[in-house]
């Protein structure tokens, strides 16, 4: 029953690492970003709500994104652990956490902070443009993006580690060093498989 969450810049290898904890700790990965691509792709009502902030570099409202990650987290996959990537990332979402968590009487474990130079960051995400091709991974989409997470979600890891819960990775090297870092640190707060 492990319950984590992933915070760090765009491009600071969330999505990458999240897939690899989930394995190791064999709990759901949710991912904001990925549901709400999910949901452009397939045109649904959501997806056409969330497109246009998305193409922006801006963040969903917190009404509509709280709503997906409180449905989410209802679904049986996640009553016995599950790791968040990119959610919370406002204070708002951070109050709903806090609420559906009570409600069911659940804790978090642990918050996993990847950091990673800024150079660095607009790099990788130029090369995921090339890739990928994400609408939101130009140039000037992709500062915007980092000013977002600077002025909104940054001030979060404070809120966090008021509660003791942060640990932070540098989020830099090779994928599996990376991982090897976050479950080290974790093992060391005797937070491991069960
Ligand atoms: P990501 O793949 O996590 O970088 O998310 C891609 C985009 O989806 C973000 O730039 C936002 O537009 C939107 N998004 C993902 N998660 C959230 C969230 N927790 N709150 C608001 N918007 C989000």
């Amino acid at each position: 029953m492990t319950r984590l969450l992933l915070i760090g810049t765009p491009g600071a290898g969330k999505g990458t690492q999240a897939q690899r904890l989930s394995e190791t700790f064999d709990i759901p990965a949710i991912s904001t970003g990925d549901i709400f691509r999910l949901n452009v792709k397939n045109e649904t009502e959501l997806g056409t709500q969330a497109k246009a902030f998305m193409d922006r570099g801006e963040y969903v409202p917190d009404s509509l994104t709280n709503e997906l990650v409180r449905d989410r987290l209802s679904h049986a996959d996640a009553t016995d652990g599950f790791l968040l990537d990119g959610y919370p990332r406002t204070a708002d979402q951070v109050q709903e956490l806090d609420d559906i968590l009570a409600e069911k009487n659940q804790q978090l474990d642990a918050v996993v902070m990847l950091s990673a130079d800024v150079d660095e960051v607009v790099r990788r995400l130029l090369n995921r443009a090339i890739e990928q091709g994400r609408a939101d991974d130009t140039e000037d989409v992709i500062r915007h993006r980092l000013d977002v997470y600077e002025a909104q979600t940054a001030p979060l890891i404070s809120v966090y580690a008021a509660r003791g819960l942060v640990i932070t990775v540098d989020g830099l090297g090779e994928v599996a060093d990376v991982t090897g870092r976050i479950v080290d640190a974790l093992a060391e707060r005797g937070i491991s498989k069960n």
